[in-house]
Formats: structure tokens, sequence, C-alpha cells
């Protein structure tokens, strides 16, 4: 019936699953024959809490009882007190701009830089600098801009044509050959996400941030998978020592409910060169403190370090114990993932998996990932690697 009606009614853009899933807690999910699910994917690194947290559930329903949206022509205190707690949490002085997702952030990031390319132009009398370069493997988004900018040529097929200016380096050691006179600046993630999670070298990261440092070229780092605290820091670029021009964060600053934000010291976009309609209403907002809130004591306490320590560990030991079947074990916090021999194989794990009621993600590179709340317990760690190695067993 529901999937029935699903595909009648909905685009199918989506290879889908027709479980019908109606309530979590924690990372375990029930589905309508209340079966349990250990949740490893926090719906693609979104629900940072976990599924029904007793203060989101508080904050939300409060804020509900008393104003969900005022338009952006008038102060709105939680996100003036978001914005005063990304900056804090980043330890620089930035300001944000609040979007509704990852697609929309990157979209107002290039905007930052496509008009401090103009900037520097009318300064410098010199032709105006808009070109943008990224990284083969990378995943921006899906609105045309943040499409193009994402170096997967697959993923550009039938939108054409594409706004100018962006290309494409191998890898970060390429970077530099792509520059030319007119590139305004360089956009990454530091731990590819859909691109396979694939962490990007330290020094190397570290010699690209002085190099365009020294050449006037910004640093736009794309933290919607890693922000947040998904690599164990903060932002992945603290973990780094990088201090980027702009910093693009989504997923997992929600817990749920949709929101995107840019993070920069730049002082570039001024009245009217921006804007959303929706973009850090009182409902997001508010919610995004919450999550803040209830990571930072996870943060304070040493749990998060701990947890993130404990699932490394029990995935080590599926990783060790099948070696005939994964490559790798790749991934830093709780981004993580098990290179798989060849795609078919991949391709019957996850449904294996979820027969068996643990949920994992792919990503490119033949890679299983993980992406688990946050918050996720010992327990449902132990549970979910026994239903994984369960369902390995069973291929
Ligand atoms: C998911 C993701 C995006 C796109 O975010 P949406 O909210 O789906 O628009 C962009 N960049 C990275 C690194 C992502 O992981």
């Amino acid at each position: 019936m529901l999937e029935q009606t699903d595909k009648n009614y909905i685009i199918q853009t989506y290879a889908r699953n027709y479980t019908n899933f109606t309530h979590g807690s924690n990372a375990t999910l029930f589905d309508d024959q209340e079966k349990s699910y250990i949740d490893f994917t926090s719906g693609i690194g979104v629900v940072s809490v976990g599924h029904a947290h007793p203060e989101m559930v508080k904050t939300i329903s409060e804020q509900a009882a008393k104003i969900l949206h005022i338009s952006n022509l008038y102060v709105i205190e939680p996100q003036a007190k978001l914005g005063e707690a990304l900056s804090l949490h980043y330890g620089k002085p930035v300001k944000t701009f609040f979007a509704n997702s990852g697609a929309e952030a990157n979209e107002g990031a290039i905007k930052i830089a496509r008009k401090y390319g103009e900037m520097q132009g009318q300064v410098n009398g010199l032709p105006k600098k808009y070109k943008i370069i990224t990284l083969a493997h990378s995943f921006h988004g899906r609105t045309i801009s943040a499409l193009k900018a994402t170096g997967q040529p697959s993923m550009h097929n039938y939108f054409g044509p594409f706004p100018d200016g962006f290309t494409y380096a191998d890898n970060i050691e390429s970077v530099e050959e792509q520059i030319d006179d007119h590139t305004v600046a360089v956009m990454i993630e530091l731990v590819q996400g859909e691109g396979g999670v694939e962490a990007l070298n330290k020094a190397k990261v570290q010699a690209l941030a002085t190099m365009l440092k020294n050449r006037g070229i910004l640093l736009i780092v794309d933290e919607v998978q890693t922000g947040v605290y998904r690599s164990g820091a903060f932002t992945a670029s603290q973990a780094y020592g990088i201090e980027p021009d702009v910093i693009t964060l989504a997923k997992g600053l929600g817990g749920g409910v949709p929101i995107g934000a840019i993070m920069t010291p730049l002082d570039v976009l001024k009245t009217g060169d921006h804007g959303s309609t929706f973009g850090g209403n009182y409902l997001v907002t508010q919610t995004g403190l919450t999550v803040l809130d209830i990571l930072d004591k996870e943060q304070k306490s040493g749990a998060l370090k701990e947890r993130a320590a404990y699932f490394q560990e029990k995935m080590q030991t599926l990783f060790e114990a099948h070696k005939d079947l994964f490559t790798a074990s790749v991934g830093v916090g709780l981004i993580r993932g098990l290179r798989v021999k060849d795609a078919e194989t991949l391709a019957k794990i996850i449904p294996a998996a979820h027969e068996k009621g643990v949920l994992v993600l792919k990503a490119g590179r033949n890679t299983l990932r993980f992406l688990p709340p946050l918050t996720i317990t010992k327990e449902e760690v132990d549970l979910g690697f026994a239903r994984l190695e369960d369902a390995i067993r069973s291929l």
C-alpha cells in the first residue's frame, strides 16, 4: 500500500527501501512491525544526537508553542545566539549566514567567493577572479552550481549548461597546477564523505592552505558532513589545524531539522546580496542550540571520544575477521568506512544487513559507510556489529 502510494505520487529519484519506520530511540529504530534496527546511518549524518532525544523533543515542542517562523526582516534571538555559539565553538571571530541545506550553504560560499573576486579586481585594477577549483570524487550538493562544483562528471549528465568557472584537480597535490589568473578559491572536503570516506592527508592540507594564503586564493572547506563533531573535533578544519576563509555546515547541526550554515571571517556579503525565506528561523536555530548543548556535554565528559574509539575497535574487529571481503578500513571520528573488494559484494551487504536489523550506507570507491549518531551507546554498537557479522555470514 505505502509502497504503491510512494510509487504513484513521489518522483522516483531514489532507489528506495520500503520499510516503514515509525519511531526510534537514540541509535535504535522500529518499523511498523516493531522490528528493531540499529541505525549506523543517522539518516546520512543528520541525526547527530539520535532519534527522539528528550531534550530535542522538549525544545521543538516548546518552540512550536511559541514561534516557529518570523522572516529575516526581524531579528531572531536563537539565530543570533546560534551564530555566537558557532563562533565560540570554532574559537575564531566568524559570522554566519543560515541556509536550509548543504547544497544551499555551498551556493552561498560560492557567491562569497565570486563577490570577493569582484572586490579584489576593483582594488587591484585586474580582471575579476571567479574560478573555483574542486577535487575529483568530491560531493558538494545537487543544485546547479553545487553540482557543477562536484567532481563526479557522471552526475553532470543531462543538466547542462552549467555556470562557468569550475575546474577539477585529480588530488590535492595537483591543485596548484590548476591555478590561473582567474582562480579565486579552492573548495574541498577534508574527509570526502560521498566519495568514499577518504580523509585527506593533514600535512598536504596544511601545505595547500599555506600556498593558497600566499597566493591570495580563498580556501572553502565543505564541512556539511564532517562538521559539528562528526570528525571528533567541532570542525575537521580545527583537527587539521587550518583556518579556512569559509566553512559550510549542515547535516549534523540540526539533528534532523533542515539547516545549513556558512561561517566566515570575511566581510563580503552586504544588505541585499543574499537571502533565504526559511533560513535560520526560530525552529531550526533553537534546535541547533540544543544539538550543540547535548554534544558539548558529550565532548567535555570525554564520552564522544570514547564512543568513537569503541566504534572504531568494533569495526576493526569486523575488518580483521573478513579480509576476504574488505580491503581497507578508513575514516576518522564517527565517519568511518570499510572498502569492499567489489561493487557486487557491497550491493549484497546492505540489504543483508537491513534484513538482520542494522542500517548501513554505501559511498564511492566501493565503501561500506558508517555515520552512527554521535550519542550511540556501547550496547547499540555491540548489537549493530553482531547483526552485521550475521549478515556477512549469510551472504
Ligand atoms: C550531503 C552533502 C552535501 C549536500 O547537502 P544537502 O543538504 O543534501 O544539500 C554537500 N556537501 C557534502 C560534503 C555533503 O556530504
